[in-house]
């Protein structure tokens, strides 16, 4: 316990130098459609700890949230992703590709993130429909109230919405239903599970056919077999994300990568 607290206290002082040493990273991970073509990316955060090599943002996050770090990296995150955009929009080939990233409940409840935001994307002159933020629904344990006026401000100026590891956390299907989300995130253990498990395949099913009825788009992310995605093809989810497509990977080798699958 006490070594564990040790530890915590050293990431936690390191992780407040992390962003200026430049130790954070977003990389890509691809969102293909039922042709396989990229479609979107979801931008994922890397540590690179001098001593300890890669920290997982499993790892970090968390303490950037309690430590609230989280608001300082979170806006360096608004600002590389626009700049992702921003770069994406010059090209013939990437102009039209969505980008998700990741708010944390602590980031998203800051009194001026909306405003931030909409200044980004000023800024940088992208087209807010190209933003996808996801949300979990742990945010939904909040003023309920708050979240939802702070997503119609946002869904108003174009940005989308992705409600991420759907089914973990504590959602109420009630805000499902009333919030402005654009899209339905099927969290990878549900992907890892349903073909060996009748009940998870259930439960994969009835959230596809439950996305469908709301008029949501679904995604599947943690997918690594061609039968995983076979199936979730079968059940009616044409948008998917995992390592049979792509790992997560830096930017320009993502740029790459979009350029040799497009052009012919
Ligand atoms: P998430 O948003 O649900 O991201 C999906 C996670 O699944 C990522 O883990 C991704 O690398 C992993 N993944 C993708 N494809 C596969 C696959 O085929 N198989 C398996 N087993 N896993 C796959 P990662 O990058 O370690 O991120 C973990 C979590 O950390 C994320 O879960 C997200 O909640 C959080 N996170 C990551 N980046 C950010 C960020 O920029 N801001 C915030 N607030 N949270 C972040
Ligand atoms: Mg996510
Ligand atoms: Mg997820
Ligand atoms: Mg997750």
């Amino acid at each position: 316990m006490a070594e564990q607290a040790k530890q915590r206290a050293k990431l936690e002082k390191d992780l407040r130098s992390a962003l200026s040493k430049n130790e954070l990273q977003l990389f890509l991970q691809p969102q293909v459609d039922i042709d396989a073509q990229v479609v979107g990316a979801e931008a994922l955060l890397r540590w690179y700890h001098p001593e300890q090599g890669w920290i997982s943002p499993a790892e970090f996050i968390p303490i950037a949230e309690e430590s609230g770090l989280i608001i300082e990296i979170g806006d360096w995150i608004i600002e590389q992703s626009c700049e992702i955009l921003r770069s994406w929009s010059l090209g013939a080939d990437t102009a039209s590709l969505t980008l998700a990233i990741n708010v944390s409940g602590r980031q998203f409840q800051q009194p001026d993130f909306v405003d931030k935001l909409c200044n980004a994307i000023q800024r940088y002159g992208i087209n807010a429909q190209n933003l996808k933020l996801e949300i979990t629904e742990s945010l939904m344990l909040h003023d309920i109230e708050i979240v939802a006026t702070k997503m119609h401000e946002l869904t108003e100026v174009g940005v989308q919405f992705a409600i991420d590891d759907f089914g973990t956390g504590y959602s109420s299907l009630l805000y499902l239903a009333e919030l402005p989300f654009e899209t339905l995130k099927i969290d990878v253990q549900f992907v890892r599970e349903m073909l060996h498990q009748k009940s998870t395949a259930s439960i994969v099913q009835a959230i596809i056919q439950l996305a469908k009825s709301l008029n949501l788009s679904v995604i599947a992310e943690g997918v690594e077999e061609p039968e995983q995605r076979q199936f979730l093809m079968q059940l009616g989810c044409h948008t998917y994300q995992g390592y049979l497509f792509g790992r997560p990977v830096a930017v320009d080798e993502f740029n790459q990568t979009i350029r040799v699958i497009k052009t012919p």
